[in-house]
């Protein structure tokens, strides 16, 4: 702990985002950086707790103490080199996780400003690359062959772990280049894709092989390995079957934010296909990530305007006493998409689509609220106020994925990430994979 005094003297402070009428005419990252001295100064906020809460928290258990007194040190290679040994994408993470650590800091927990972990991250992990920190290893390798199905964090984080044990690892994906939902789910603006490829072609490197655009039947795996690691997230986005689902305008999600992610890597979509906002009222159903980074795309594309509402109460701003810690702090969020000019309402549910000659030109709604359940469990949904139309050129539905069930399996086959927990985060995707690589090695060990 390099400044006992430094969380009493320096407040928090974010790098925060570009100026809203730059950025949204691009889909550059959203987020700016600090100068290396305040940088430096945020990571001095770290108090070394006796018991670090955030390290507990995190789902890779980062020892942010130690990597926040290195960085406060300007030893930025051996914070690298602490972050690396628990995490092995911090610049993913560093960019897009929800800082659960933060969540839990004790400066958060008793002042609301928790230290800057993930932006520090960030930083550590964007200063090893141009330092030259971030080295190419060269494993021994011990003959034995394993396969990843599935190049998103959780199977890229497996074989990497899996790769630096000795294995062979091949990467199998359907789709046409490495990330999974990092790459053709999370918006540019959020995670610049050439962030995936820096990170691939470290693992090219190393002696990752990928093969990409290869469909994997999960009941007929490829020959020839002694292991497999089925990491095939929730390909299946819970739909809205309620009248009019069939009207031209009503999308999943996914297909407006991974097409617009191609888009922007160089394909081309006839107009028939392209999924666009542009001149359009946007109606998004669902208020999580998911909604606000189809606010975003619509922002970036041109929508007229856009609407998000959830069937949900509105969460408290701030603090939630029905969420104490150590339990997620379910409070209000407002992204850089909402920042960017939104309509927001909370306890709507979605009775119809309407439309005319087949193409959606609205939605109709009705408030709820929510009361207690007699009987416990779930709530019970009751009408609030007269139907509605919210009028709507397109609509994205955001309303989450559906938990992939999974045969049984034979003894070398094993799930990671978001296809064994349901969908999740990118930090519990990669610590996922890590300990499913942790389990092969175990198995495989054993076999011998
Ligand atoms: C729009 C959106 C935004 C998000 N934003 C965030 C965020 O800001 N922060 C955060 O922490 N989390 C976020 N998440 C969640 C996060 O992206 C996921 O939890 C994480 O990517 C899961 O990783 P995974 O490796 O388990 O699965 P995925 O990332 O889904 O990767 C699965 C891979 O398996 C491949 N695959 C599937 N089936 C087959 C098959 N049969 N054969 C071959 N390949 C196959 C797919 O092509 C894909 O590449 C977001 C999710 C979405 C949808
Ligand atoms: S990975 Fe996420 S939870 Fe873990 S230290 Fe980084 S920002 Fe915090």
């Amino acid at each position: 702990m390099g400044n006992p005094k430094a969380f009493l003297t320096v407040p928090r402070k974010e790098a925060g985002y570009r100026p809203i009428n730059d950025r949204i005419h691009d889909f550059g990252e959203v987020e700016q950086t600090l100068n290396t001295k305040d940088r430096q100064e945020q990571a001095s906020r770290c108090m070394d707790c006796g018991v670090p809460f955030c390290h507990w928290a995190c789902p890779l258990g980062n020892k942010d103490p130690e990597w926040n007194d290195a960085l406060y040190r300007g030893e930025w290679e051996m914070a690298y080199k602490l972050l690396k040994k628990t995490n092995d994408f911090p610049e993913f993470t560093g960019r897009i996780c929800p800082a659960l650590c933060e969540k839990s800091c004790v400066l958060y927990l008793s002042e609301g400003a928790p230290v800057t972990n993930r932006e520090n991250e960030c930083a550590i992990a964007e200063r090893a690359y141009q330092e030259g920190y971030v080295t190419i290893e060269h494993p021994v390798r011990n003959g034995k062959r394993v396969a990843v199905i599935g190049a998103g964090p959780a199977g890229l984080a497996a074989a990497n772990q899996l790769n630096y044990m000795g294995y062979e690892v091949t990467v199998f994906d359907r789709n046409e280049a490495a990330g999974g939902l990092l790459r053709y789910g999370i918006p540019n603006f959020k995670l610049n894709k050439g962030v995936i490829d820096r990170r691939i072609h470290v693992m090219e490197q190393e002696g990752v092989h990928f093969e990409y655009g290869q469909d994997i039947d999960p009941t007929k795996l490829p020959a020839g390995f002694d292991a497999y690691v089925l990491a095939t997230g929730t390909p299946q986005a819970r739909d809205l079957n309620i009248p009019g689902r069939e009207l031209k305008g009503v999308h999943l999600a996914l297909e407006l934010l991974s097409q617009q992610n191609r888009v922007l890597a160089g394909r081309t979509y006839s107009d028939d296909e392209r999924v666009t906002a542009q001149g359009k009222h946007v109606l998004v159903i669902g208020g999580g990530d998911t909604g606000s980074d189809c606010i975003g795309t619509s922002h970036r594309q041109g929508a007229l305007s856009v609407t998000q509402i959830e069937i949900m109460p509105k969460p408290p701003v701030g603090h939630n006493p029905a969420t104490p810690w150590p339990n997620w702090p379910v409070v209000l969020k407002t992204t850089s998409s909402h920042e960017e000019g939104c309509t927001r309402r909370w306890n709507i549910n979605t009775l119809e689509f309407i439309g005319k000659k087949g193409k959606l030109t609205g939605v109709k709604v009705q408030p709820i609220d929510w009361k207690p359940n007699p009987a416990g469990g779930r709530p019970i949904m009751v009408e609030a106020g007269p139907v509605e139309v919210i009028p709507a050129d397109i609509v994205f539905l955001a309303m989450g994925f559906i938990k992939p069930q999974h045969p049984e399996l034979p003894a070398n086959v094993f799930v990671a990430g978001d296809a064994a927990s349901g969908a999740s985060l990118v930090v519990r995707a990669i610590a996922s994979g890590r300990k499913t690589a942790a389990a092969v090695d175990a198995f495989l060990r054993k076999e011998n």
